[in-house]
This record gives C-alpha cells, structure tokens and sequence, in this order.
C-alpha cells in the first residue's frame, strides 16, 4: 500500500487531515493547534511532499522523520504532523480491519468517562448547566470557570478582594447544585497569578474539585509546582504541550496529577500514548485535551481505550466557543461518531481504525469559519489572559 495524497481539509472551525492510498483506504485525522489552521494546513501541505509514495503502515518511522527532518516545531507543526499521524492509525486499523485501541494492545474497558462542557456568561447559566448535565446523565462537568464565559470586547476590571472572593462562592455554588454526584473540572484559563491560584486552591478545596486546571499560564513548570505544592486539590494541565519531552519535566517536578495531552498536539496516537506511559509511571492520571470535533473525540476513545490510567475525557458536543455563534451538530460532519450511553460515558467499539468517517459534501454544507485574532483587554487598555 502506498500514500497517494495527503489532503487538509478546512471545515467550521476545524482542520482534518486525509490521507488518500492506492488501495482506496483513506485515513483521517484532525489537527488541535486551533488558532493557527492556516498555517498547520501548510505544513500538512508540505509534509506531504515526502509522504506520497511511502508506506502508511510504518507509522513510527514516518512520525520520526517528519519530526526531526527540521529544528523547528510548535503548535501549528506539531499539530500538522499530530493530524497525519492520527490519520495513519486510522489507515493502518482499517488495513487489518481492527479499531485502533486493538492494535494498541487491545481494550482496558468497554466505555470512557467523559465530563461535559458548561458555559455561560452569568452565574446563573453556569449553575443550570450544571444542573442540566446531571441531568442529561453525566457525572462530571468540566470546562467549568469559577469567573464568567465573558465576551472578550467586554474590558475587564474587578478588586483582587472580589475576583478570589466571588470565584470560592461560585465554586460552592456549583458543588450545592449537583451535591457529591457530579465531580467539578475547574478551568481557570490562566488568568491568576501563582500567588492568586494559591488563594483561590485553598479556598475551594473544600468542595472537592475533582481538578483544577490551569490555574496559572503554562509556560513556566516551576511556577506551575509552586502552585501545586501549596494547594490539596489536584492540578490539570498540558493543553498546550506539544512534546514527551515537555511532559518529562512537568511530571518530574510533581507539578501536575492529571496530564492533559491533546492527541491532535502532541504528536498524535503515537505522542500520546508514550506520554500516558510517563504518566503512569508516576501515579498521574490522564485527561485527553479535547475541545475540537468529532474525530478527535473518536482518536482520545482510541487512548482511553487503551491505557490503565485514563481519567476522564473532554466532552464538548457543541458547546465549545458557541457563545457567539451555533455550531453544527457532529452528525452534520461525520458519521460512526462515538455512542453517549447516558450515563456519562462514551462506548469503546470495534469499528476500524478511529470509526469516523468524514461526510462526502461536508466542505461544501458546513463552511470553513476563521478564528478572528482577539484578546481581551483589562479597563486600563492592557492585554490580559483569558
Ligand atoms: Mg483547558
């Protein structure tokens, strides 16, 4: 079998990869590098140029030499090269007719616990969704801020005394709500300080986040372990990670106890289940990043699938960024998505490779839609991290 044409593909908010054979096998994968398509579509482009004409089946040694052809990585290349790898997992699963979690060593269980997301710009809205995702079955809500899904042309201003104040009741707002039977994934989206996500963690921890996320900007692992060594409620991160390496030293300083890989980041199937592997070795737990489409929701089942020390998974459906705008339903995308059981989890079947398949006309139903480039400004007219 050989690669006859490796194509990315521009849908919504989303950027899939298909690599096409000469044996009419065509894998997908999707990219999770969302602010920079553009430019992770080029280098799929140009990935490409080397690709045509290989193997798709030696996945590894492809993955391998894409990486290291070049010194120069980042989100966008690494997303371009997560989304073939991703595609040649699907190819090679449908090559031996097997899901891809089966040629990972096979299934640890047969469904993967999933957290749905909640939004809102009040508090009132985050407290019913909540609500509505007990509700609707699921046993953990994530994506859960302890501030507001606030427009980001609103400037920002509020007194330290509010900001921590108001964040520790919302906390406890959302705990009365659901009691004990829904676990709470606290996102913070870096907007604190490590000295303010200090104050803020001990201040919730009595209602027993199941995580608490980003409570700082993940650039810097020591700030990041300074926070987690002062605060009893365990920290997530690593959305915007993009290597083993980058993982290696976040865990080697205990800086993190659930990792949070995004498949269609760190270098695809292949990157995330080495990095589950580092993780497991230290007892942490592992939250697959996953606030894209169907068929990155279909490749993080392939991991869940396959590692013992899977966590939880990011469920958006459509929720995610949909404060401005609805969004397609799943369906209108791909067809074989994962099955909900609606009891928060999702079913791990046998279906070939990742079991998503793009719809034929879907360039033409659900166009591309362009992430304008926004930031949001505090009162004084400085940027500040939302
Ligand atoms: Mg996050």
């Amino acid at each position: 079998m050989k690669i006859t044409k490796v194509e990315p593909i521009l849908v919504d908010r989303y950027l899939f990869v298909q690599v096409h054979t000469d044996e009419g096998l065509v894998g997908l994968g999707e990219s999770g590098a969302w602010g920079f398509h553009e430019s992770a579509a080029a280098a799929v482009t140009k990935f490409g140029e080397y690709l045509v004409g290989e193997d798709p089946l030696r996945i590894e040694h492809h993955w391998q030499y894409l990486y290291r052809a070049f010194h120069f990585r980042g989100a966008d290349i690494m997303g371009a090269l997560s989304a073939i790898d991703i595609a040649l997992w699907d190819l090679a699963g449908q090559y031996r007719d097997a899901a891809v979690h089966a040629l990972l060593g096979g299934a640890v269980r047969e469904r993967a616990r999933v957290y749905q997301h909640v939004v809102g710009t009040t508090r009132q809205e985050l407290v019913d969704g909540v609500k509505a995702a007990k509700e609707q079955g699921f046993t953990a809500v994530g994506h859960l801020t302890p501030f507001l899904d606030e427009d980001r042309s609103l400037p920002y201003f509020s007194t330290h005394a509010a900001k921590i104040g108001r964040a520790i009741e919302a906390v406890g707002a959302y705990r009365d709500a659901v009691g004990d039977d829904v676990d709470l994934c606290i996102e913070i989206h870096r907007r604190l300080t490590p000295a303010e996500a200090v104050q803020l963690g001990v201040g919730i921890a009595e209602f027993r986040p199941q995580f608490l996320e980003d409570p700082v900007t993940p650039d810097n692992f020591d700030e990041m372990e300074y926070v987690a060594s002062r605060v009893d409620v365990p920290i997530a991160t690593g959305e915007r990670l993009t290597s083993i390496w980058e993982f290696a030293m976040l865990l080697r300083r205990s800086a993190v106890q659930f990792v949070r890989p995004n498949v269609g980041m760190v270098g695809g199937i292949t990157g995330a289940k080495k990095i589950a592997a580092l993780a497991e070795a230290q007892h942490v737990g592992v939250v697959p990043h996953n606030p894209l489409s169907p068929v990155l929701t279909a490749a993080s089942l392939q991991i869940a699938a396959a590692i013992p020390n899977f966590a939880l998974l990011e469920y958006p459906g459509r929720t995610w960024h949909s404060l401005l705008a609805d969004r397609p339903d799943g369906a209108e995308i791909v067809t074989g998505q994962p099955e909900y059981d609606g009891h928060g989890f999702l079913l791990v079947d046998a279906s070939p490779g990742i079991g998503v398949k793009l719809r034929a006309d879907v360039t033409e139903r659900v166009p591309y839609v362009p992430r304008p480039v926004k930031a949001r400004l505090s009162v004084d007219g400085s940027v500040i991290d939302q």
